[in-house]
């Protein structure tokens, strides 16, 4: 391919590797495309090495400057952040993770840490310790932070960062129940519950941005219980007495019905109720399944780009 060039490199051969960087292509597809088409183009070999020599560390060096900037403007400040963990195996043996970290007052990315190891479950931890070091190198001050359900980030939670508040992700919870439900209800005996999976995941959400304490965000759960047997004052409750709705026409359950039966020992397991106790109530955590969306599209399992 000719052209201009620059220091004797042609232009083009510096545009097409940053153009498969920012599309997130495969090298090897792009230039079997060109030899397809039959037109001369720059060797798999000179396009590695301009990947390793300018394109990817223009992208760190990018990366760096807006990050430094990102960390000054919140130097010493209160912050609440997310973080959560994407996995891939990208062919060899073992596993290849980034955790990345949100300012949630922001919406702002604040810093992403890779991790390569054997498997997944000591992968969230280490990542995470990586990732609050981090922030602390730089004197950010994290006095919450949300991530998923994950026992051995709660241990080390609880344990080393006793000042540091935990709660779940509630986006995350939510998720995982709706699939719980959804799989319910393909059970004949159990499809009454159907109509209710949109309402109880809504309520999860609700219970997250309008609660303050552990106990409230309980009583609010379990309050459900009653509701979807057309009881909405709720005996015992100290917190949450009533339901806020006014009149409704719904297709209430059956108290006393096998499906009722199921779904009250679903929704009351002792992991759920913990974990509804520790709800988070941002919701705006969906600003990091955006970021693992984007890097999937970018940065599929086969087109690690390595830098070093
Ligand atoms: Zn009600």
């Amino acid at each position: 391919m000719t052209g201009p060039t620059v220091n004797g490199m042609p232009i083009f051969h510096l545009l097409l590797a940053s153009g498969v960087l920012a599309t997130g292509m495969e090298c090897s597809k792009v230039l079997r495309l060109f030899a397809a088409l039959k037109i001369p183009n720059v060797k798999q070999r000179e396009l590695s090495n301009i990947f390793k020599y300018y394109a990817i560390p223009t992208v760190y060096n990018v990366w760096q400057k807006e990050q430094l900037s990102r960390l000054n403007e919140i130097d010493g400040k209160s912050v609440v952040v997310a973080s959560d963990m994407r996995v891939d195996s990208p062919g060899h043996s073992g596993l290849f993770g980034s955790g990345s970290t949100m300012d949630m007052d922001r919406n702002t990315i604040l810093d992403t840490q890779s991790t390569e190891v054997k498997n997944s479950n000591a992968m969230e931890l280490e990542s995470l310790k990586r990732q609050m070091k981090y922030l602390e190198d730089n004197n950010v001050c994290v006095t919450k932070l949300v991530t998923d359900r994950h026992i051995q980030v709660s241990a080390y939670m609880a344990n080393e960062k006793p000042d540091v508040e935990h709660s779940y992700n509630v986006w995350h919870l939510a998720k995982g129940e709706k699939k719980k439900l959804t799989k319910l209800v393909k059970k004949r005996k159990f499809k009454s519950i159907k109509p209710w999976i949109g309402s109880i995941i809504n309520h999860i959400y609700w219970i997250g941005d309008s609660s303050t304490t552990d106990d409230e965000r309980e009583e609010k759960w379990r309050s459900l219980l009653n509701h979807i047997v057309d009881i909405h004052k709720h005996d015992g409750n100290t917190l949450f007495v009533e339901c806020l709705h006014g009149t409704l026409e719904r297709e209430w359950l059956k108290q006393g019905s096998a499906a009722y039966k199921k779904l009250t020992e679903m929704l009351t397991r002792p992991r759920l109720i913990t974990a509804i106790r520790k709800l988070s109530n941002y919701h705006q955590t969906s600003g990091l399944e955006a970021k693992h969306a984007v890097d999937n599209q970018l940065a599929s399992k086969n087109t690690y780009h390595s830098y070093q």
